[in-house]
This record gives structure tokens, sequence and C-alpha cells, in this order.
């Protein structure tokens, strides 16, 4: 009996014994097939920069920080470094330099030189939305932001009507890409600025850039940013794609009411739109408290941010298709995340499509982006002038920036240089920097 037992554990042993070595042997296995490092982007925003790196598979890492000089660490288990980090444009605001090196347990060690007071924050996103495994570090200086925001504030006058300009996309997130890879993102912020100039040029009117430059942000930050600058009014910028190739021309979005029968067309491009946050790379756990989306649609007093919605968005289109040709003559409507700030007329603005070969080329054209921002512009300003808020014959002003000439600020406006030299009573084409030009009505 006992010697029964005996054998009987001894068997059990050499089963245990048996699976602890296939185990074993599986977790080699594993770390042989080491995860790779494929690439490397970095993106400057004026609050953060972000590091990206391509990974072949999920990988496990750790991130710590060191003093004197200041440097974050990243240990990166069982991967191998495929990327040049020499390619990065550096120093950044933030990061001075970084260097890597591989340590004898497979761990991909990258180091990086940071400026005092960063503070860094890492997560990993799932492949998917066609981008690989990714690693995002952001790295934020955070001192510095407080005193720029309260300088930037006393620029933007009391009564100024002030419009938020959206330039969609950016960064991590290229958007649409065109057949010859121009980026939704390139083109949506080239637009963007130009109409942001023409708006800083109206008396009475004030352009915020929701996005500067080739960064991303994401599509609840860009609603506070939208209400924390007091905006007026908001336009998204936008450029849509489709697989056949022929389409062309504008559509004008405004956000959907609750229980209005919903349009499919504009549901599925409010869905690509609304998964900007996924390609551009949101922490997951970020999103769970932040309340904007939920609140959508909940107040009376958002009723009249529709209807006025609904009254921009006809007069951009009416705008458009002076010069454009237009896939819808009437406002669509959807659930567009970037919409969510209802209280005042938001519009999303998807100015042609980006997958039509001709199209692409023109949109790549600054002249062709300034033609786009000339028609928005106008819009806006039959708006306000319609509700009393602008006088209908203010001047407009042009303050000389560092390299303008007298053309290329006629160009900007869409006015001739000679109405312009005649309005200023000015007899030759030479100008300073910082003089002031009123321009003529064009
Ligand atoms: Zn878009």
């Amino acid at each position: 009996m006992i010697r029964h037992t005996f054998c009987r554990t001894i068997k059990q042993a050499r089963t245990l014994c048996l699976a602890m070595l296939a185990l074993l042997l599986m977790g080699q296995t594993q770390a042989l097939a080491a995860a790779s490092i494929n690439d490397i982007r970095m993106w400057t925003a004026p609050d953060h920069t972000r590091l990206v790196f391509d990974l072949s598979q999920k990988i496990n890492y750790e991130l710590f920080r060191l003093h004197n000089p200041e440097r974050i660490v990243l240990d990166l288990k069982k991967t191998r470094m495929n990327a040049k980090t020499s390619k990065l444009e550096l120093p950044d605001p933030v990061l001075l330099s970084i260097r890597h090196g591989k340590q004898r347990s497979g761990t991909t060690r990258i180091v990086l030189d940071v400026k005092d007071g960063v503070s860094p924050r890492s997560f990993l996103l799932k492949k998917g939305n066609g981008k690989p495994n990714r690693l995002v570090i952001d790295l934020m200086p955070k001192q510095k932001q407080v005193v720029k925001s309260k300088q930037q504030q006393p620029k933007i006058k009391q009564h100024d009507i002030i419009i938020a300009v959206d330039a969609g996309h950016g960064g991590e997130d290229p958007g649409a890409i065109g057949p010859h890879k121009l980026y939704e993102k390139k083109i949506t912020l080239g637009i963007a600025k130009a109409l942001a100039k023409l708006i800083d040029a109206q008396p009475g009117m004030k352009a915020v850039l929701i996005r500067k430059g080739d960064y991303f942000v994401k599509l609840r930050n860009r609603v506070k940013k939208v209400r924390a600058a007091g905006a007026d009014m908001m336009i998204s910028i936008h450029a849509d794609s489709v697989k056949q190739h022929h389409v062309k021309g504008a559509s004008v979005y405004t956000l959907s009411e609750s229980g209005a029968t919903p349009d499919r067309v504009a549901a599925a491009l409010a869905a690509k739109e609304n998964a900007s946050d996924l390609v551009g790379g949101v922490m997951p756990e970020q999103e769970v408290s932040d309340p904007f989306i939920r609140n959508i649609l909940g107040d009376m007093a958002k009723r009249d941010g529709l209807d006025s919605s609904e009254m921009f968005a006809n007069l951009v289109l009416g705008q458009l298709k002076n010069g454009f040709p237009v896939k819808y003559g009437k406002p669509k409507h959807a659930r567009f995340a970037v919409l969510t700030a209802l209280e005042i007329p938001s519009v999303l603005v998807e100015v042609d499509y980006i997958s039509n070969p001709e199209r692409e080329r023109l949109l790549n054209t600054p002249s062709h982006q300034q033609n786009l921002a000339k028609a928005m512009f106008n819009a806006t300003k039959t708006y306000f002038t319609r509700l009393g808020r602008l006088k209908k014959h203010e001047q407009r002003i042009h303050t000389v920036h560092r390299g303008e000439s007298l053309w290329s600020i006629a160009k900007t406006y869409g006015v001739s240089v000679s109405s312009i030299l005649k309005l200023n009573g000015l007899k030759q084409q030479a100008l300073k920097v910082g003089q002031r030009l009123r321009l003529p009505q064009s």
C-alpha cells in the first residue's frame, strides 16, 4: 500500500518535471523571439514633446528618472533596436539628446537627456487602425506653461469675436492619405493658418489656432481649448477620402441632434474622424473621467448652438459653391466628438477629397488653401455682420512682418497692390517691419 502510493508520487513528480521542462523551453523560445523597435518619431507640441516607438509586438518596459543631470531611462525588455535615433531633430524644447544601448539581459536601454523639471508620462498602444503596437512617452515641462498662457491672454480684447480654428489631425495621426502620400494633417494646418491670418486682420475678430504645428491634440482637449479661449465660433478643418478616386467636392457637417434620423454616410465619416484619438495616441484611462462627451446634447441652452451651427454651415456652403466643387449641397449631421462645444456655432468642413489625385495636387498648393480659407472667412464675416456684432465696412489692418512684400500681402487678402498703395497714400513699394497698412475691402 505504502509502496503503491510512493510509486504514484514518483509518477506524478515525473509528469510535473516534464511539464515544468516544457514550460521552461517555451519561456526560452519566447526569450529568443525578441521584439524589435522598428521606428521612432518625435512630435513637439507647445505643452509636451511626444516620442513614439513602433514595436513589432507587445513588450514590457520600465521607466525611471535619474538626476544631475536630468535623465529619463527606459528599459524595453527583450527587444532589439532597429530604429535610427539620429534622425530626430534635437535638441527640442524639453528633450536634449537620446542614446541607447543593449544590456546583457536582452533589454534595450534608452536614455533621454532632458531639461530640468521635465515630467514623463508613458503608455502602450495596442496594434490597430493601421498602426503597430506603440510605446508613447510624453515629456512635459511643468512650470513654464502657466507663465506663457498668462502672457498670451491680454492679446485678446474683451469685445473681440473669437474664432477657434481647428486643423484636423496632426502628429501621430496623419488623417487621410492621398494617392501621392499627401497627409490630411498637413493641408488642414495650411488652411487653418491662412484662415487665422485673415481673421486676425479683421478689426473686431481674433483667431485662436487649436493646433499650431505638427503634433497631436486629442479630440476632447480640442473642445477644452475652444472653451478655454472663450470662442464665439468653432471651425474644424478636414479633408475626406474614399476608395473611388474620381469623387470630389466639399461638404459641411454639424453635430446631429439626438433622435434625428441617422445619416449613414455622415455617421461613417464621424466614426472615421472620431478614431483620431486611437491613431494619435491617448492614454487609455485618461478618457474615463472626462465629462465632455457624456454631456453631449444635455440641456436647452445648447439648442441655440445647433440652430446657429446650421445657419453658419449654410453660409460656408454658400461661399464654397462660388469657387469650388461641392459634394453635398446641404449641411450634413453626425456625432463628431470635436463638435461638442455646442453652446457656440460649430462646424466641421471637409474641404475636398484628398483621395482624388487631381484634388490632392490642388489641396497642396498655397493659393488653393488660401482661397478655401477666404471662403470660410467670408462666411464668418457674414454671420457676425448679420448678428450685428461686426460693422460692415470696418477697415482691415495688416501689420508688416519680416520677409513680407506688398505683393505677398495683396495676394494674401485677395486685393491689388495699387489699391493698397492708394488707400495708404504710399508712393513707393518698400515696406518697414511693423508698419500698419489699411486694407481695401476685397
Ligand atoms: Zn479628418
